[in-house]
C-alpha cells in the first residue's frame, strides 16, 4: 500500500533549481526571489537581537510585541477587524501557514476549490492534509481572473472552503473588490471557509487596489488570512510569516501544530520583523516601484527580442511574466512531453535562464512559462540578451 504522501506531487520549481545548479552564470528567472536586500530596519533588529542573546524559546504563537504589530497593521492596512493580538499566529513563512492550517481546518475527504493555474504548495498543502483539492480556472481573457458563476457550479456538499490568492502566483492576477464581494457571497450562502493567500498583497501596480477579503462585512468569522514577510520585506531565507483567524477552535488547534512542527518561530526572524514593522513602510512602497520599472522593462523587452514567441499582458501585480508560447513553436529536438517543460528545458540549457513551465501549476498553465521579474536589472536584461541571441540563432518559429 502506497503511503498518501507518495501521491503528493513534488514542485517542478526544486528540479528546475537543481538543474540550474549545473549551468555557470545561470540567471535565476525561475525562482519567485526578489534581488533586493533586506531593509536595514529589519537587519538592525536582527543583529541586536542576536547581541542581546533572544536566542531562547519563546511563545508558541509568537512574542507579544510581534503579534500587537500585526494586529495592528492586519486593522489599519488589510481594514481587517482583528480584536486581540491572539487573532495572529506567526509561522515559518507562509508555506507552514497554509499547511498547519489546512491541517487544522480539513477532515479527510473535504474538498477545497484551489485556482489552475496556482502556486503548487496550496493544492499540496491540501492533499497533505487529506483534502481533495478542486481546480477552477483562471482566465486569461479577463486578467486572470476567474469566472465567479463557474466557480459556484464547483461547489458540492464536500467543500469546506474556497482558496483564493491575490495577487496571484503565477499569473500576477488581481481579484477586484466586485469579484471579492462575490466570492463573499457564494461563501456565506455556501458555508465556506475561505483561505485568503495574501502573501503578494503589497505587490500592486498602476494603482490596483489590494483588497482583503476578511475586511468584506461578515467575512472575517469565515476567513484565515495567510501573509508572509518574504516578498513584502524581500527575506524569503529569514522566514516570518503568520496568520489572522477569528476562531478560536481553530486557533486551539493552530497552536497544537505551531508546536509540533515549530515550537516558536526563529526569535531573531520575529525580532526582525519587529524591527520592520516599527520602521518606515517606505521602503515597501520603494520595492513596489522598482518591480513596476523592472516589470516595464522585462515586458518591453521581451516584445522586442521574443516577441513572436512569447505573448501576454503585463500583470497588476506580484512579480511573474506568464507568457504564453507561441503554439507554432517546437525545439529542434523534439522530445516533447509538454511545450512548457520543453521550452523551460531549451531556455534553461540553451539560454541559461531559469523559468518555470506553466504546467507546474495546473493544467490550464500548460502552453505558458513563468518568468520572475524580481531579479535586478543587469540580470534582466542580461537574459533578454541571451533569449534574443538564442531566438534569432534558431529561428524556430
Ligand atoms: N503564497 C504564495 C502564493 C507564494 O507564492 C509563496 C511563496 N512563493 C508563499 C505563499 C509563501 O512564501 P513564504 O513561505 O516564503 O512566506
Amino acid at each position: 500500500m502506497p503511503h498518501y504522501l507518495d501521491t503528493v506531487p513534488s514542485s517542478g520549481i526544486s528540479r528546475i533549481r537543481d538543474m540550474l545548479y549545473s549551468v555557470k552564470g545561470a540567471l535565476r528567472l525561475d525562482q519567485g526571489d526578489l534581488s533586493f536586500d533586506a531593509p536595514d530596519s529589519l537587519k538592525t533588529a536582527m543583529h541586536r537581537a542576536i547581541d542581546e542573546n533572544r536566542t531562547h524559546y519563546l511563545q508558541t504563537t509568537g512574542v507579544p510585541r510581534l503579534l500587537e504589530l500585526l494586529a495592528d497593521k492586519l486593522r489599519e492596512r488589510n481594514g481587517i477587524p482583528v480584536e486581540s493580538p491572539d487573532q495572529v499566529m506567526a509561522t515559518n513563512g507562509g508555506v507552514h501557514g497554509l499547511c498547519v492550517l489546512c491541517q487544522a481546518l480539513l477532515e479527510p475527504g473535504d474538498e477545497v476549490l484551489v485556482p489552475d493555474p496556482e502556486w503548487p504548495s496550496a493544492l499540496n498543502s491540501v492533499l497533505t492534509a487529506r483534502g481533495v483539492g478542486v481546480r477552477y480556472p483562471l482566465d486569461e481573457s479577463r486578467d486572470w481572473r476567474p469566472d465567479i458563476d463557474e466557480m459556484a457550479r464547483l461547489v458540492t456538499s464536500r467543500t469546506r472552503a474556497i482558496y483564493i490568492n491575490s495577487p496571484n502566483n503565477p499569473t500576477g492576477g488581481v481579484l477586484t473588490r466586485d469579484d471579492l464581494q462575490r466570492i463573499a457571497a457564494l461563501a456565506i450562502e455556501r458555508d465556506l471557509w475561505v483561505i485568503s493567500d495574501e502573501a503578494y498583497e503589497s505587490v500592486v501596480f498602476d494603482g490596483a487596489e489590494h483588497v482583503s477579503i476578511g475586511s468584506l462585512p461578515g467575512m472575517y468569522d469565515r476567513t484565515i488570512s495567510v501573509y508572509s514577510f518574504s516578498k513584502t520585506y524581500a527575506i524569503t531565507g529569514v522566514r516570518l510569516g503568520y496568520l489572522a483567524v477569528k476562531s478560536g477552535q481553530i486557533r486551539e488547534r493552530l497552536t497544537k501544530l505551531l508546536f509540533l512542527t515549530a515550537s516558536n518561530v526563529s526569535s531573531i526572524a520575529q525580532y526582525g520583523g519587529i524591527g520592520g514593522l516599527e520602521g518606515s513602510y517606505e521602503v515597501v512602497e520603494q520595492f513596489r516601484r522598482e518591480l513596476q520599472a523592472r516589470r516595464d522593462l522585462f515586458y518591453a523587452g521581451i516584445q522586442e527580442v521574443a516577441g513572436r514567441v512569447f505573448s501576454g499582458r503585463p500583470p497588476r501585480g506580484a512579480f511573474y511574466a506568464f507568457l504564453r508560447i507561441n503554439p507554432a513553436w517546437r525545439p529542434a529536438d523534439a522530445r516533447v512531453r509538454s511545450i512548457s517543460w520543453a521550452m523551460t528545458e531549451h531556455l534553461i540549457e540553451r539560454a541559461h535562464v531559469g523559468c518555470v513551465p506553466g504546467v507546474d501549476f495546473g493544467q490550464v498553465g500548460e502552453g505558458y512559462i513563468r518568468f520572475c521579474f524580481g531579479r535586478d536589472r543587469a540580470e534582466l536584461t542580461s537574459a533578454l540578451h541571451s533569449m534574443q541571441a538564442l531566438f534569432s540563432a534558431t529561428r524556430s518559429v
